[in-house]
């Protein structure tokens, strides 16, 4: 952190920031320019936030300009090499793009495996699936819940695929994690620090949504908050964020994913079905994020999207799905990954 003080400020002015500074057991380093004084601060990232309020408000003091990033654990400051997050076998962050394909809900045992088996066969690596789902009226269908994750479980079963599925709430997360092999933190929750802190003392790995409304700097934030509970296996998905343009469901803000992988090693995905809301646009999305640098994707598909219980509008038909892994595979190889 670095102080800039007034032009014109007073030695005394000065003398009394540096003494706030070095009372918290911080360095103070003065110097003194012809029209002001500038006082870099040295220490802990966390000891320097806990001073910078006060300093701010103090007489003589112009601004503050951080230095380090506010995010130490997600961040590339402090490790340099890309992390791998491997889910079940698959890695994610690696050198190949990987596809997560599924229903946005489980709502029968014949619609999730008959999906999981085309999911397969068309070059998915993983099952996604909603058991519990943050819906937003309370009267459209909410998931399955516990049979959910059972049906899921038979779908690993019979194919292999491990899978993701979305975690609401620490009630429930010892139900999910029995059954899952990656948690996922729907964007809703991105903010809900409890749950957030509860999947840091989890063993598995965690599928981070940006909040629908937040910045780059605080969904790494949030990946801080899992990470400084000790899992450090968060991978970052990108899925559309709300903006004055409401002629898709969301904006898909592609820039944030070489955004987010360069202030972060995390691995980063992009969500083209949440991000555009419609199935004629996730093809384009979806190849946008992967030329942009997306370790993933997560793609919603579906039997029969149009009879659909939830986000009928955005899945992808077998058929559809598999024509976006050939050419997700052509962009893939374009970038120097596989697929
Ligand atoms: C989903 O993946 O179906 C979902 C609800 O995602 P998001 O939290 O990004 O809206
Ligand atoms: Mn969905």
């Amino acid at each position: 952190m670095v102080i800039v003080m007034r032009n014109g400020a007073t030695q005394e002015e000065i003398d009394s920031v540096v003494d706030r500074i070095q009372g918290v057991g911080l360095t103070a380093h003065l110097s003194q320019g012809v029209e002001r004084a500038i006082i870099g601060v040295i220490g802990h990232g966390g000891d320097v936030r806990m001073v910078v309020d006060a300093v701010e408000a103090m007489p003589g003091v112009e601004n503050l300009v951080p230095v380090t990033k506010p995010f130490k654990l997600s961040s590339r400051e402090f490790h340099e090499q890309n992390s791998v997050v491997i889910v079940n076998g698959v890695e994610i962050g690696g050198d190949e793009v990987v596809v997560i394909g599924g229903p946005c809900s489980v709502e029968s045992r014949e619609q999730t495996l008959e999906t999981a088996h085309a999911v397969r066969a068309a070059g998915g690596k993983l099952l996604r699936g909603g058991a519990y789902k943050p819906r937003t009226s309370p009267y459209s269908f909410r998931g399955m819940g516990v049979r959910g994750l059972e049906i899921l479980a038979e779908a690993r079963e019979a194919t292999g695929l491990g899978i993701v599925t979305e975690v609401m709430s620490v009630a429930e997360l010892p139900a999910v994690v029995e059954y899952a092999d990656m948690l996922q933190i729907g964007t809703r929750n991105m903010q809900n620090y409890n749950l957030l802190e509860a999947v840091g003392k989890c063993p598995l790995p965690v599928l981070l949504k940006r909040g629908m409304s937040s910045t780059v700097e605080e969904w790494l934030l949030s990946a801080e908050y899992v990470m400084a509970q000790g899992n450090k296996k968060v991978v970052l998905c990108e899925r559309g964020i709300r903006t004055f343009d409401t002629s898709a469901r969301n904006t898909f803000d592609i820039v944030a994913i070489p955004l987010a992988k360069r202030l972060s090693h995390l691995p980063v995905i992009g969500d083209p079905s949440q991000a555009t809301g419609n199935a004629s646009l996730v093809h384009a999305a979806g190849l946008g994020a992967v030329g942009a640098g997306a370790d993933g994707l997560i793609v919603e598909v579906h039997p029969d999207p149009a009879r659909a219980l939830s986000d009928a509008a955005q899945q992808l038909t077998f058929a559809q799905f598999e024509q976006l892994m050939t050419t997700v595979r052509a962009v893939a190889a374009a970038v120097g990954r596989g697929a």
